[in-house]
């Protein structure tokens, strides 16, 4: 069924969001969502704590992750939903995809200090919720707080993106093993937000067309980061690949996420969404 409030695309502070599994839970319910999952970057660590506050507020759950891959030397974002938080392939996977955040926050510090933003990497880890994920949206909001920047959009196109002085390039998972991950911990494997990526019609076909290989089944067409116009689009590009329809808001803070939990619109009625093929794994 189509017409669900479902919203399977967030982050909590066990990533890069400002809430807390809990307090999430209580604005996704509070904003009507019925069914919810939380999806921190590359980190199932919030997965319990989100999965009780969402029975406690009568919300049903899908576990949640999202995770990065590159990708013909693109970042590519790839949501898994519904897996065994207990598979050891799934939590070695993570561990091994996290694992150079440090140092690679380390050098973006570095870059920045070449002009002359001092320990900014001191002051990224004061915004840091868990150790083990540090991202640039904790950059972000340090050099939005010394008032560097004015928003964390300003502080992206300015120092935090290809190109740029706070830019660090980075090796991630690859597109093959984050699907196998998910998979076979049982879950159901989604391409985030594709409209972000800067892919050449060539190189997004080859995406799609290697993540139906390797088992991916889903794609975000309904999310905050996409235009009317964009949900269109990779409704088209879902029906034309057989891919299921994925709808979140990828909602990060009150104060940077323009999409709230739950308020966006519904999933084109003709799709397939995600959520049928995870009937067993629904809690
Ligand atoms: P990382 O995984 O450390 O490379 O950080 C990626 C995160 O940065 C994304 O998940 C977003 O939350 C955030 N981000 C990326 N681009 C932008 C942007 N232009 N404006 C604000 N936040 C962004
Ligand atoms: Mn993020
Ligand atoms: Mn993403
Ligand atoms: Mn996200």
């Amino acid at each position: 069924m189509s017409i669900l409030n479902a919203d399977l695309h967030c982050h909590s502070v066990v990533s890069d969001g400002t809430m807390t599994p809990e307090d999430l839970a209580a604005r996704a319910a509070a904003n009507g969502v019925e069914l919810w999952a939380l999806t921190d970057h590359d980190e199932i660590g919030g997965q319990q704590r989100a999965a009780t506050a969402a029975r406690a507020h009568g919300m049903k759950y899908l576990t949640g992750t999202e995770i990065s891959v590159t990708f013909a030397d693109e970042t590519v974002h790839i949501v898994g939903l519904g897996f065994d938080p207990d598979d050891l392939e799934m939590q070695r996977g993570l561990h091994e995809t996290r694992d150079g955040r440090g140092p690679r926050a380390m050098e973006i510090g570095a870059g920045l200090a070449q002009v002359g933003i001092k320990d900014a990497y001191e002051g990224a880890l004061r915004y840091v919720g868990n150790p083990a994920l540090i991202s640039r949206t904790h950059f972000a909001r340090f050099l939005v707080e010394s008032g560097v920047c004015r928003d964390t959009n300003e502080v992206f196109r300015r120092f935090l993106t290809e190109g740029k002085p706070g830019y660090v390039p980075h090796r991630w998972a690859s597109l093959r093993n984050a699907v196998q991950w998910i998979t076979q911990a049982g879950g159901v494997a989604v391409i985030a937000h594709p409209a972000r990526y800067k892919f050449t019609a060539n190189e997004e076909y080859a995406l799609f067309t290697e993540f139906k290989a390797h088992g991916g089944r889903g794609v975000e067409v309904v999310t905050g980061s996409h235009t009317a116009a964009e949900y269109v689009r990779y409704a088209e590009t879902a029906r034309e690949f057989g891919l299921a329809a994925s709808r979140g808001s990828d909602f990060h803070s009150p104060d940077e996420s323009h999409t709230d939990l739950g308020q966006l619109p519904y999933l084109p009625g003709e799709l397939t969404p995600v959520w049928d093929l995870l009937a067993d794994r629904i809690q």
